[in-house]
């Protein structure tokens, strides 16, 4: 951002980028990224930015994390591509070490996070006709309100979000939804042609919004009794964000399913998997389903690091630790323009005081003062750095962030 003659300024207009040719599907932020590294990104006018954002959690190892980039450096001298037509060295390797991660059996390699939910949709109708014996075109998924799997067809068939459904039907058919955190309404959804309940643990383009402590695990007894699939988008909460492997662990509770992505392709490129046992997994043969680009040997190379990052647990800590830091600095802001703090580890929903105006107001504020946030719905802004930040720099963001919300 730069101020010229007392007004502010966009870097956009500032650097005259003309932008007509991009699909206006987005409203970004007048950041025009250069560079990037750990936390912080860099704007083509010098000017540097904390990320806040983390680019939804897919840069949770920091921009530019020096051994991700060694491994996609050293691959790109190998071999990159080339379909599961054949194997890749890399491929079976991932495969293992990251269902031995999950502690499940399989995984079926993806490349974005709609990809996996997809995925992993068929998977559950498939074992619901096969195993479970639902008759063919019978089976529903159980869904949450508000929730947010992403941006296919069949995503937004079962979306609440107006904005994302409205003039893209007909819809696909097959979902039903219950208010999240209400584990006794799920009860009531799930009859006996359900396959799957499909939640995020904890909803994040809805807010950060983090369930009853009852309710996964009333819902994980509920898919056992009921014969159906518990499956957990842990795309965004997953992989370290909440200060655990997968948020799922806060309540105690493994998904027959887990759904991974974002952080998976460590801040290179899209990764994303399907993750489960034999049983549920093994219900896909040759033919049924694929990707060409899916398991591809630099994402497998990159995915293989991710894991072995995760085993050494030091960004579970990190976030668990700086997390709590971050949710006191937060809270030490109730009634000073901040209405509500949720969420865990290094990801923060904030409702700000509807007075100081809509969240896309207020992050256009942070930006000026070089903070990168990202609002969501009116007035919840999202706090999600890279788990590199430090617990200074936190100090820092949160102190332009109350000066951004001193009247
Ligand atoms: C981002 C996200 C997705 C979709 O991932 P894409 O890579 O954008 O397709 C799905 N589920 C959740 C919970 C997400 O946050």
């Amino acid at each position: 951002m730069l101020h010229i003659g007392g007004a502010f300024v966009t870097t956009l207009e500032a650097i005259a980028i003309d932008d007509h040719c991009v699909a206006h599907n987005y409203a970004p932020l007048p950041v025009v990224a250069a560079s990037a590294e750990g936390a912080w990104i860099t704007d083509v006018a010098g000017r540097r930015y904390l990320d806040c954002l983390a680019a939804y959690s897919a840069v949770n190892f920091g921009h530019r994390n020096p051994e991700i980039t060694a491994t996609a450096h050293a691959q790109l001298d190998t071999v990159t591509l080339v379909s599961r037509a054949f194997h890749s060295d890399r491929l079976a390797p991932f495969c293992a070490t990251l269902a031995n991660l999950c502690g499940k059996d399989m995984v079926l390699p993806m490349n974005s996070g709609a990809e996996a939910v997809e995925s992993g949709i068929k998977v559950a109708r498939k074992w619901g006709t096969d195993v479970k014996g639902v008759s063919a075109g019978a089976a529903n998924i159980v869904v949450a309100h508000n929730n947010f799997h992403g941006r296919t067809t069949t995503i937004i068939s079962f979306s609440d979000d107006e904005t994302a459904r409205r003039g893209f039907g007909p819809y696909t058919p097959g979902f039903r939804a219950a208010p999240f955190g209400d584990a006794d309404a799920f009860a009531e959804a799930i009859d006996e042609n359900t396959v799957a309940v499909l939640i995020e643990p904890i909803q994040g383009e809805a807010g950060i919004i983090v369930p009853p402590d009852d309710f996964l695990p009333r819902l994980r007894s509920l898919c056992t009794q009921r014969n159906v699939l518990l499956i957990a988008d842990e795309i965004q909460s997953g992989l370290a964000r909440t200060g655990k492997t997968f948020a799922c662990e806060h309540w105690g509770v493994v998904p027959d399913v887990y759904l991974l992505g974002k952080a998976l392709g460590g801040g290179v490129m899209p990764v994303s998997a399907v993750v489960a046992d034999a049983d549920v997994l093994g219900v896909l043969h040759p033919g049924e389903h694929g990707s060409t680009f899916g398991g591809n040997p630099l994402a497998a190379a990159i995915g293989s690091t991710v894991v072995e990052i995760l085993r050494r647990g030091e960004f579970q800590r990190r976030s668990a630790e700086l997390g709590a830091h971050l949710h006191r600095r937060l809270d030490g802001l109730i009634g000073r323009g901040v209405v509500a703090v949720r969420g865990k580890g290094l990801w923060a929903g904030v409702d700000i005081d509807s007075r100081l105006g809509t969240a896309k107001q207020v992050s256009l504020r942070l930006a000026q003062r070089g903070v990168l946030v990202k609002d969501t719905h009116g007035s919840t802004l999202r706090f999600a750095p890279p788990l590199v930040i430090t617990a200074d720099e936190i100090d820092w963001a949160i102190d332009q962030f109350a000066a951004v919300l001193a009247p």
